[in-house]
């Protein structure tokens, strides 16, 4: 099948293949049973039921757009994204990462599939989660990155693609949680803190010789885990095609006498790249 941007994520229509969710149970249950024996709710508008009720569904972005931020680290990859990090994107991001409410995989993933079927990567393509930090995924029992990538390529295997996951990215101690941190303080942080160990490579040069690769992230921030990312796989001679994430944060932009902040970057609507 080609591998240009793919009709999949040109419209959201009824038969759309990557809106098949399936391990998606509340398709199995009705919202009134869900919310009889679960308790459940929707993560978007609170509806009693399932954890994303059907219009919140509908209302999910089906168009991915180049997400740059503000500013952008130098040589990043084309990053693209469905959604800015707020509204009900947001709320299943969080849910999904922070309580487990794993039924958000799937639609998350669909998001994901289409931001890294717009990257262009030629196929065969492998997708390269970023690494979650040893300590979160112990303490959250669950690699939600992980997780969204793989069902992500689940989908886009569905559709015909030739694309696999593979964690060739590992994290060195020391990374800090990087929330609260600014730019500076991410990029710092995170600075020479992924690799590619020397046995993953080899398994990977062996099967996936000609393979693209798509990073792939739920949330775009400043854009210092993904350039990391990139930089640990360009190090042992990978090239990367492209960056894959959910949302994309909208980021305010100071003032150009340096003042406070005074207008909004949406990046995930925006597509200009950076121009240093
Ligand atoms: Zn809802």
């Amino acid at each position: 099948m080609s591998n240009a941007p793919v009709s999949c994520c040109d419209r959201r229509v009824a038969d759309d293949p990557l809106l098949d969710s399936p391990d998606d149970p509340s398709d199995r249950l009705s919202d009134a049973l869900v919310d009889l024996l679960l308790g459940g709710r929707c993560v978007g508008c609170a509806r009693p039921g399932r954890v994303l009720c059907r219009p919140c569904d509908a209302g999910l972005p089906d168009r991915p757009h180049p997400a740059w931020p503000t500013p952008a680290p130098s040589g990043l990859v084309t990053p693209w994204a469905l959604a800015p990090y707020d509204g009900v994107v947001r709320a299943m991001v969080v849910a999904h990462k922070e309580h487990r409410l794993l039924a958000l995989r799937a639609p998350l993933g669909v998001l994901l599939a289409r931001a890294a079927a717009a990257t262009g990567a030629g196929e065969p393509v492998v997708l390269v989660p970023v690494p979650s930090r040893p300590a979160s995924v112990r303490q959250r029992g669950y690699d939600p990155t992980h997780a969204l990538t793989a069902h992500a390529a689940l989908l886009l295997r569905a559709t015909g693609w030739d694309v696999a996951v593979r964690r060739l990215l590992h994290s060195r101690p020391g990374v800090v949680d990087q929330a609260g941190l600014g730019a500076e303080a991410r990029a710092a942080n995170l600075a020479g803190s992924m690799c590619c160990p020397t046995s993953v490579l080899r398994r990977f040069a062996t099967r996936h010789r000609r393979a693209s690769l798509v990073v792939c992230d739920d949330v775009l921030t400043t854009g210092a885990t993904a350039r990391e990312a990139q930089r640990a796989l360009e190090a042992v001679g990978l090239a990367v095609a492209g960056i894959a994430t959910v949302a994309a944060t909208r980021r305010r932009l100071p003032t150009a006498r340096g003042g406070g902040p005074d207008r909004l970057s949406d990046p995930a609507l925006s597509s200009q790249p950076p121009t240093d």
